[in-house]
């Protein structure tokens, strides 16, 4: 069966009325921003009022689907959650896989938004008898795992619901709480957690099972038939011992390597995003003791024990998000006593390794579980423990301010401690709950020192002075702090310059020097990266997917096949720029200033390292930063200019 990939209709509820409401929007709104993060810029940005607490009746939660979720393409099962952030004061996202994508799809919308507060917890049920609020009182106080398989065994007969939850950390309004998905998966960042929490909405539970069309399902089939053998590739690769000698080898280079992203697709399938854990410390891509360390002080033999094959020879199984065919997720064994949990990531193996000198791999996945289960961001999370045993290790923190606990770095049992007090909102962990940013305007004054993030988000576990472009995007991203907008490497990986006119390709080899100069062919690719993110963003596609490169993933393809458009890769990049530059407007209209975003100097390397892989580095934010917003029509201030907003046809926002 044929027809349009999206279903022209959004369920719109507002829990302090009670009322569950579905609307049609027009083929315009999709025209203009396809569906998934586009139309949640749209409608957020009219819907939300300027100067909305982002904890209050006013701000708006939505679940978002993607244009190319259900249709025969691949990759396209993620989902996101958007909001105004109560952690950045900006346009908040979240991005997820699982199944919660195609499920809103199946129930019949591309997103679902919910406003206002309930006087009571409750959940959002939608299925054969349509949409609405339960009573959830007993799950309230439940962690999310628990949360989930009570709902699934009470909602479950015939087809299986999907579950999008918050755990004991958004209940409790942590500002780095998450929304988890397939008990203990994550839309971790934005602190969109704490506002599902504040409006006292314990889960959304979908079980539709109307079926997503698309213009032409048999050329997406074909499309997807040609780049799935790529996953079907070969690719021998070394044990994981040998994997810190790769680091080693790449930081000796005196020229970058263009990184392409079928070998990280392929050491994904292997180990999942844990592969490179050792190889990152030692090229100087994690960051080590909070931003201040380096491999000298992790070392390979300490970093031994995060090797990737420890963490896969505990895994029982492998698994996949909706239409992936690659599978880099992994179900574990916890404890050895039968207990099960998530593969930790990378981010999460690198907050609680590197960043604080653990290279305990039981405790990390103690840690991961305790997290999931609360619905804590780990990047966050780790960030805030690391700035807290920096402040304890200079003396600025002593046993009396942290419950007793020796904050020492490596003290893994302290580390352990301290997670539980966060997510119990307890002595010095109620702090830290609420991000470092918080934490430090307690505990240091007006000094920044050691709490490291940018607008207020704490950032990855990628270090910008490696790869400037994490500073530059985590910087200018209308969603400060956020890893997966943007980097050099990336923009290497995506292959845009292969399908996109006039933007810079980069040799196969290049000048390390030219990664950090404030450069208008820099600054193109930085746009041309912004571009392509959200539109795969609003086409529901897994970053992933996009590492293999535009020129063999085709994205550009399946949107028209899904659309029956047959608009060229450039006019697909412009709808991903006034996404972008929406984005950026709903900040301004919140009195957000750009310049504000700048990520932490530490982390930009002012001052440089004097040892290390980065020793030397300095990133040149602000320059970078100009260039970018001269490049994509921003003006000097960060403000798109009326010219911009014209060009993309924004100017019904503009006026508001
Ligand atoms: S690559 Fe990993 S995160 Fe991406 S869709 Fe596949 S399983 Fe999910």
């Amino acid at each position: 069966m044929t027809g349009k990939p999206y279903s022209g209709k959004i369920l719109w509820v507002d829990l302090g009325a009670g009322e569950c409401r579905e609307e049609a929007l027009p083929d315009s709104l999709y025209e203009q921003f396809l569906s998934g993060l586009g139309l949640a810029a749209a409608l957020l940005y009219r819907r939300i009022p300027a100067g909305a607490d982002p904890l209050g009746p006013d701000n708006v939660l939505g679940f978002i689907s993607g244009l190319l979720t259900g249709t025969p393409s691949l990759f396209t099962g993620r989902w996101m959650a958007v909001g105004k952030s109560p952690l950045t004061g900006t346009w908040g996202d979240a991005n997820c896989g699982g199944r919660l994508s195609p499920a809103i799809k199946q129930c019949g919308y591309d997103g679902i938004f919910v406003r206002g507060i309930s006087p009571r917890p409750v959940i959002l049920l939608v299925d054969a008898q349509g949409a609405r609020l339960v009573d959830a009182q007993d799950l309230w106080g439940q962690d999310a795992i628990e949360t989930e398989r009570t709902l699934r065994e009470r909602y479950g007969g015939g087809r299986q619901p999907a579950v999008a939850c918050i755990g004991p950390a958004g209940e409790r309004l942590s500002l780095i709480a998450g929304i988890c998905h397939d008990y203990g998966r994550m839309a971790a960042r934005s602190g969109l957690g704490a506002v599902m929490g504040a409006k006292r909405l314990k889960a959304v539970v979908l079980k539709g099972a109307r079926p997503v069309q698309s213009a032409d399902p048999e050329k997406m089939k074909a499309l997807s038939k040609r780049a799935r053998r790529f996953y079907k590739l070969n690719v021998p690769l070394p044990p994981g011992r040998f994997m810190p000698a790769l680091g080693v080898l790449l930081r000796s280079m005196p020229l970058i390597l263009r990184m392409d992203g079928l070998i990280t697709t392929k050491l994904y399938q292997k180990w999942g995003t844990s592969s490179l854990n050792q190889t990152s410390v030692e090229w100087g891509d994690s960051p080590v003791k909070n931003w201040q360390g380096s491999y000298l002080d992790y070392p390979a033999r300490v970093s031994a024990g995060i090797d990737p094959d420890k963490i896969r020879a505990r895994e029982l199984k492998k698994y996949r998000c909706y239409a992936c065919p690659l599978a880099c997720g992994g179900i574990c064994s916890l404890d050895g006593k039968g207990g099960e949990t998530h593969k930790p990531e990378y981010e999460t193996v690198m907050s609680f390794g590197g960043l604080l000198l653990n290279n305990d791999l039981e405790a990390i996945f103690a840690i991961n579980d305790r997290l999931n289960r609360a619905g804590m961001d780990s990047i966050s999370a780790g960030s805030a423990v690391a700035f807290a045993m920096e402040l304890y290790e200079k003396g600025r923190l002593t046993q009396a301010d942290t419950g007793g606990l020796e904050l020492r770095w490596g003290n893994v049992a302290a580390v352990q401690a301290l997670v539980e007090q966060m997510i119990a909102r307890e002595g010095l962990g109620n702090l830290l709950a609420d991000g470092v940013k918080r934490a430090a305007q307690r505990l240091n004054g007006s000094s920044p020192e050691g709490a490291v993030h940018a607008g207020g988000q704490e950032i990855s576990m990628h270090d910008p002075r490696l790869d400037p472009g994490y500073a530059l995007h985590a910087s200018v991203d209308p969603t400060p702090g956020r890893h997966t907008t943007g980097s050099q490497i990336y923009y290497d990986m995506y292959r845009l310059w292969t399908r996109v006119p006039g933007l810079p390709r980069p040799g196969l080899f290049y000048s390390r020097s030219s990664r950090y100069r404030a450069s208008a062919e820099n600054a193109a690719a930085a746009v041309a990266n912004s571009c392509y993110t959200q539109l795969f963003n609003a086409a529901g596609l897994c970053m992933f997917g996009a590492f293999l490169g535009a020129d063999r993933l085709p994205l550009f393809e399946w949107l028209n096949a899904a659309l029956g458009w047959h608009k060229s890769p450039a006019e697909y990049m412009q709808i991903g720029k006034r996404i972008q530059t929406l984005r950026q407007m709903f900040n301004l209209r919140e009195g957000i200033d750009p310049r504000a975003l700048k990520i932490h100097p530490r982390a930009a390397g002012q001052p440089p390292q004097s040892a290390g892989a980065n020793r030397g580095r300095s990133v040149p934010v602000e320059a970078m930063m100009q260039a970018y917003w001269q490049a994509i029509g921003w003006g000097d201030d960060g403000r798109p200019t009326p010219e911009t907003v014209r060009e993309l046809g924004l100017g019904e926002y503009s006026q508001r």
